[in-house]
């Protein structure tokens, strides 16, 4: 009976929400690894990455020992438009699937750039604006990104450039209109505008991009333009701290009824929300509190965690950015052309990383005919349409709350939903119309790219 007392939402009053994020870092005994100087191999100094990022966002990329940093008051008012994002209890899914599992989903989806990653957007552009920067350059692929840094920016009058791969400016005009209606100029990559944009092009005329060539762009624009600095989505330490306040919002919901998860599960493209939903639940893991089983789950097609090697690596095409020592598949992998659920980068966050190596969180890969499967499932019945890779967490979910139908287990389930549908309906119509197919790479593939891997003394 007491069950039923549970809601189909557990929201948190505005004083219930999160006034500083948490880093799990200070909590981790083996910290992820540096970022390293392409050229000197040696670790990136404050004022080598003050070149690229803001300066703020460098000391959160850099600090290992704060536990708690606060989430400033302009953030917070701005989180309060959007936040807290509800918790779900997905009772009718439990009803279809007869699960004696209890599962709930932490919805990220609920603002305009659909998805999680306005949480660290809005985040980066402040900072951005305190320092009196004219303003930030990043890269987008599918859009969601580009999207949640222009509403960012033009919450605080910033200027944003967004160099968003070429056959997805193309293909996907929706999200590039929505990032003009924030007032982004948005620019097809590999663009004539940069040195890295013109070599490419000249290398490999007719290219339609990929997001490691965008970023190459982006950044060299942020370097030669006074008064910019270039902005990421993902992968990212300071994004990951961010993004814990998903998180954060989670327990505490979790906390007001005295439940405690089993299991979390989340999708993994760089690492970002899966990072944010877990962080406070790996802090107690890390500090001996309580035990949880966390699943990231990846594309079979861009295998990073599961297939990949953790070894450092190139963080983009041009070899500009820093490189991060993650798990990775090489800087040059690019999924193949019929892969359409997205988490399509090679690398993964360096803090995921670590604690994947520490053994202290799983992952697993599926396909994306499954995912698309489980995401129609899903959304016939609980009423939201999701995107196909918040579907990859979904599948996951699904499978465990299967398994516990045959074991009669009643375990509790969390995992993030990190956003809509809407503007991936071509992914869903190939669905429908049985043009989805499963391409896994070989291992053959994957060890010619991971021959490329840098070698670091
Ligand atoms: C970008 C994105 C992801 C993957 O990014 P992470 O950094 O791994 O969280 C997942 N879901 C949605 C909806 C996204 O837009």
């Amino acid at each position: 009976m007491a069950e039923n007392k549970i809601p189909y939402k557990i929201y948190l009053e505005e004083d219930e929400m999160p006034t500083a994020w948490y880093n799990v870092r200070a909590d981790m005994k083996n910290k992820p690894a540096p970022l390293l100087n392409p050229g000197t191999h040696q670790p990136m100094t404050a004022e080598e990455l003050g070149g690229v990022f803001c300066d703020e966002l460098v000391a959160q990329e850099l600090d290992d020992t704060n536990a708690y940093i606060e989430i400033p008051q302009e953030i917070r008012d701005f989180y309060k438009m959007y936040r807290p994002s509800p918790l779900v209890r997905a009772y009718c899914l439990e009803e279809k699937l007869q699960t004696p599992a209890k599962i709930y989903y932490k919805f990220e989806g609920n603002n305009t750039s659909g998805s999680h990653k306005l949480n660290s957007a809005i985040a980066q552009a402040y900072y951005a604006k305190k320092q009196g920067l004219k303003g930030v350059t990043t890269e987008t692929g599918a859009g969601q990104w580009g999207t949640a840094l222009s509403m960012a920016c033009s919450y605080f009058g910033l200027d944003c450039k967004v160099y968003m791969v070429k056959v997805s400016y193309e293909q996907k005009p929706f999200r590039r209109e929505v990032m003009k209606v924030y007032g982004a100029s948005v620019t097809p990559s590999p663009s004539m505008e940069t040195e890295i944009g013109k070599k490419i092009n000249t290398e490999h005329p007719g290219t339609t991009g990929s997001l490691g060539c965008a970023i190459s762009e982006a950044v060299e624009v942020a370097v030669k333009n006074p008064g910019y600095r270039y902005v990421l989505g993902s992968v990212l330490n300071q994004v990951l701290l961010h993004q814990s306040v998903i998180g954060l919002e989670t327990k505490a919901a979790l906390d007001k009824y005295n439940i405690k998860p089993d299991v979390i599960i989340g999708c993994a493209g760089g690492g970002s929300n899966l990072g944010g939903l877990i962080s406070p639940f790996m802090g107690e893991k890390l500090r001996g509190e309580a035990d949880y089983e966390i699943i990231a789950v990846e594309p079979a097609s861009c295998p990073s965690f599961t297939r990949g090697k953790f070894a450092y690596d190139f963080a983009d095409t041009g070899m500009v950015c820093p490189l991060a020592k993650m798990y990775t598949l090489g800087s040059d992998f690019i999924p193949s052309a019929n892969h359409a659920g997205g988490l399509r980068y090679h690398g993964m966050s360096p803090i995921l990383s670590q604690l994947y190596d520490d053994g202290l969180m799983k992952a697993v890969s599926v396909e994306q005919t499954k995912v698309f499967e489980a995401a129609e499932q899903f959304a016939r019945v609980e009423g939201i349409l999701p995107a196909p890779e918040s579907s990859h967490a979904i599948r996951v979910a699904i499978d465990e709350a299967l398994k516990c139908k045959e074991t009669g287990e009643e375990k509790t389930i969390v995992f993030g939903l990190t956003g809509t549908g809407y503007f991936d309906m071509v992914a869903y119509e190939k669905f429908h119309n049985g043009e989805m197919s499963d391409y896994i790479p070989t291992d053959e593939e994957l060890a010619k790219y991971a021959a490329k891997l840098p070698v670091i003394e």
